[in-house]
């Protein structure tokens, strides 16, 4: 696949010029009126002096002016900048410093936050307002619309699959964040490898019938760009974008706009499985729920199944691989695994002190990837970058194994693995087990300080609506289901945990608690 992103777009547009490309809010825009609004934007980012090269940040919610910003700044040859809109001053003036942005596409209610960073007053911000207001802006500030009527022409400037397209700013869950350099090649590839697996579900006539992706997941974040966008664009599909996860919303969104897939991440799953009904929204015309991002607990697949008659299926990635290398392939799902390497992706397992020997099925090591999704490095870091790329492999940072079907296993994150007494202890095992138990509804497993065994392991859980359970009973569960050096010391019931705009249990966040109580 030697085609860059806007050949992707054009190329589509070409095809189903009518298919509706985007729904959003009961709003309809076709692929014909998506690819125009693109070239006009990229002829108004021209005239704005942005040229090959340059970055340009965008900090949106999901919402139409999102492609059109995206593709609109690759058409000119710049590179897309892709920020947070949680994101906090201190956040900002990291990505924007970084990066060198000299624009950012921004949500109007976002202004004040941008504006308390260094580099504000040299920024120039391309304003979007949902509804429009009718303010007018000036000086650096620009209404987006305003870059529509700059220019009829659209700028030719060569571009090259191994040109960078984004920097994705990794979500620093863990350490300072970096900015993942994905070129067009890496991210079309990504796009086309998922593409392929998801069209052998369909049967032959109805291969070109268009797919419908509920579009909830951010776009922002490195897998709702891939998954729902760019594959998207890539098929002519329909995004049905929704800027926020809100439960309800997102069944009736199922039920009245009937999307054919459902990217989502774990929580969004326990979310549904917690609603009194959710069978009756239609979930199971659905072709395929997809899940990625952080673990999903087997529970909550038997869970989801049970209630909604749909199925998930899970996969593997990270924004370093843009982001997408394992799936479950979709004859032979395996509950529990993210599935097998993908399309061109070869993966293995090293040992963890070496880095270098191969491992034999079963056998507990770090997950590493080669493929061509694999990003060209971090932006301004190269010790950074040499770390995390050794001789062609990309160290994942997750351990994990495989079976002899090549079947992978994500153990836990090397950096959340708890060491106490001397053991070594993996979160992720432990909450399979408590969320085993009918009244969990969501749990969570960190080390906390023990002046004794170094760490000790601590279960922060959320019940069940109407559901009770005391500690000693969680204990007592735990101690029949594992042995004794796992069983959590510790268990806090709350009502809700902290969570990442992508729906990521922050475990850092819980971690940084900890340590304030004991500071
Ligand atoms: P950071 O890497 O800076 O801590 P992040 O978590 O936001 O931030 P991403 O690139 O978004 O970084 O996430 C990639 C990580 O998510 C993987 O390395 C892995 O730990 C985890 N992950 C992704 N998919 C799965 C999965 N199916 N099961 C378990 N873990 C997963």
């Amino acid at each position: 696949t030697q085609v860059t992103l806007p050949e992707v777009l054009e190329s589509t547009c070409e095809r189903y010029p009518e298919r509706s490309a985007v729904y959003f809010k009961g709003m309809q825009m076709d692929y014909q009126t998506l690819t125009e609004r693109v070239r006009r934007f990229a002829a108004g980012l021209r005239d704005l002096g942005i040229e090959k090269g340059d970055r340009v940040g965008i900090m949106l919610p999901n919402c139409p002016h999102f492609p059109i910003a995206y593709y609109g700044i690759l058409q000119v040859g710049a590179i897309v900048v892709q920020i947070n809109p949680m994101a906090v001053p201190a956040e900002l003036e990291h990505f924007l410093g970084d990066s060198g942005a000299k624009a950012i596409v921004v949500f109007a209610p976002l202004l004040p936050v941008i504006d308390k960073v260094a580099q504000a007053a040299s920024l120039k911000k391309i304003v979007v307002e949902l509804p429009p207001s009718g303010v007018t802006y000036s000086g650096n500030n620009i209404l987006f619309e305003a870059l529509f009527a700059s220019g009829e022409s659209l700028p030719r400037v060569p571009l090259s699959t191994d040109d960078i397209a984004v920097l994705q700013y990794t979500g620093g869950t863990t350490g300072r964040s970096k900015g993942a350099m994905l070129t067009h090649g890496n991210l079309v590839c990504n796009a086309f490898q998922i593409s392929q697996i998801l069209k052998a579900s369909k049967d032959g006539e109805a291969e070109d019938d268009q797919d419908r992706i509920l579009t909830v997941i951010p776009l922002f974040h490195v897998y709702g760009m891939t998954v729902c966008m760019n594959m998207g664009i890539i098929d002519g599909s329909q995004l049905i974008m929704l800027p926020r996860f809100d439960r309800d919303e997102v069944l009736e969104t199922i039920r009245d706009a009937k999307p054919t897939l459902f990217p989502g991440v774990p929580t969004m799953y326990v979310a549904v499985n917690a609603h009194p009904n959710a069978a009756e929204y239609g979930l199971s015309s659905i072709r395929f729920c997809l899940s990625g991002s952080a673990p999903l607990p087997v529970e909550i697949i038997k869970e989801f199944t049970a209630k909604t008659g749909s199925t998930i299926m899970e996969g593997y990635g990270l924004s370093e691989a843009s982001p997408v290398t394992h799936f479950n392939p979709i004859d032979k799902q395996k509950p529990g695994s993210v599935g097998k390497a993908i399309l061109h992706t070869e993966s293995k397992i090293v040992d963890l002190q070496d880095g270098k020997s191969e491992l034999a099925p079963g056998e507990v090591g770090e997950l590493i990837i080669r493929g061509p999704q694999v990003m060209s490095g971090y932006w301004n870091m190269p010790e950074e970058t040499e770390n995390v790329i050794r001789d062609g492999w990309l160290y994942t940072g997750d351990i994990a194994y495989r079976d002899e079907e090549d079947y992978y296993y994500i153990v836990d994150r090397k950096k959340d693995m708890i060491i106490a007494g001397g053991y070594n202890i993996y979160p992720r095992e432990v909450e399979e087990v408590l969320y085993q138990h009918p009244a969990v509804m969501e749990a969570v497993v960190i080390g906390v300080p023990d002046a004794y065994l170094g760490e000790s392991v601590k279960a922060v859980v959320v019940l069940k609506a109407n559901a009770s359970l005391t500690a000693e009973e969680l204990n007592a569960f735990c101690r029949e289901n594992m042995a004794a050096y796992k069983v959590p010391r510790l268990i806090e019931f709350r009502d809700s945990l902290p969570k990442t705009a992508v729906g990521k249990i922050l475990r850092r966040t819980l971690r940084e608690q900890e340590l304030a109580k004991t500071a």
